[in-house]
């Protein structure tokens, strides 16, 4: 009889998603952790081999949001202790991200707090691409700056950015639990939105909200529907003065299977280990490499990470070496049999007949 481990992996090779009665199997305590894990880092290293791809956080604009999302001390309200600060200069952004890339970082990822950007925001993320392409012409820009306009997604496009990220976060079931603000469904948009103007999507989670295993499985059947290229998976950081300060329900062990779920889950596609990383896998966390294929390196938004040294001592302890420039993230037969038409009608060059 063939052990169900193996077959989730023979079903992720063919990119196949676990049904949810197999979701359920990998979160509960029927197979050992070990044994999850082992199963899931096959299909990590068939697809991504040994390699870890490092990205980088720079919050462009920190705290002071009008919006409520429980989870966030930038939300509107919360009483922590964090750095407040409007739009850092671009050349700032640029210093910063020079550093991160020449350490290693591949992806730079700009954040502001907001609800969403306005014209004079995406300027600023404009000129900001601009000074950082100036020091870096090779490193990938996402944008995370909330919810998009119509219209902003294409503008962003044209300034040069690569990906937009709009975490889901949590289920639809569970939405109006973490943020009475904006929906779900507001989410959603914004991902498809970013997604049909040619950005690479990229959405993911925060674990460890008082979410059941049907939420964590009902979660990664919302983002499948959205094919994300990447998907952080982030542990809750329950800092003090926000609604979850205290919450500290997840275990490494807790972490290891929702990593290895979502690995089964999105096979070949970028699993990104998160935020919370540090707090919550600790002494585990080089397991983790076996199951996500790329991390942040540094600090998140408003919390502190381990030290660049100590994460690329992590990488190469555990086997692992850091993804350069030049190779490429995903698998090729992911999305790049789809060339997109630039001949014909349109162009000065002659249809293909
Ligand atoms: S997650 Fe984003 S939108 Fe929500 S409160 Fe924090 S900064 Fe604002």
């Amino acid at each position: 009889m063939t052990n169900p481990l193996d077959e989730l992996v023979t079903k992720a090779l063919d990119r196949r998603p676990p049904t949810r009665e197999e979701a359920a199997r990998v979160l509960g305590t029927e197979f050992d952790v070990l044994d999850v894990v082992a199963a899931a880092a096959r299909v990590r290293r068939h697809f991504f081999g040994n390699r870890v791809k490092l990205n980088t956080i720079i919050n462009m604009k920190s705290g002071l949001c009008p919006e409520d999302c429980t989870y966030c001390a930038q939300r509107l309200g919360a009483d922590s202790d964090i750095l407040k600060y409007s739009w850092v200069p671009p050349e700032e952004a640029a210093t910063a991200a020079d550093a991160a890339a020449t350490a290693g970082a591949k992806r730079i990822c700009l954040v502001a707090s907001g609800r969403g950007p306005g014209q004079r925001d995406i300027t600023r993320i404009s000129d900001t691409i601009e000074a950082i392409r100036a020091k870096q012409p090779e490193v990938e820009i996402c944008a995370c700056l909330g919810l998009l306009s119509e219209g902003q997604a294409q503008q962003l496009r044209g300034a040069g950015v690569h990906a937009y990220s709009h975490n889901l976060n949590t289920n639809e079931r569970r939405y109006g639990d973490i943020c009475s603000t904006h929906t779900f469904t507001d989410r959603v948009s914004t991902v498809r939105e970013a997604t049909s103007a040619g950005l690479s999507p990229c959405s993911g989670a925060i674990f460890g909200m008082g979410e059941t295993d049907e939420d964590v499985i009902s979660l990664a059947f919302e983002l499948l529907e959205l094919d994300p290229d990447s998907v952080p998976i982030n542990f809750l950081i329950p800092m003090e003065g926000t609604p979850l300060e205290g919450q500290w329900g997840l275990t490494p062990q807790r972490c290891l299977r929702i990593l290895a779920l979502y690995r089964f889950f999105f096979p070949d596609v970028e699993v990104r280990l998160a935020g919370g990383r540090e707090i919550h896998l600790r002494n585990v966390q080089a397991l983790a490499l076996h199951l996500a294929n790329s991390i942040f390196l540094g600090d998140y938004l408003t919390s502190e990470g381990q030290t660049g040294d100590q994460d690329r001592q992590l990488i190469t302890d555990a086997g692992f070496v850091v993804e350069g420039t030049e190779e490429t993230t995903l698998p090729p037969e992911r999305h790049d049999l789809v060339t997109v038409r630039r001949r014909g009608v349109g162009t000065d060059l002659a249809p293909n007949v």
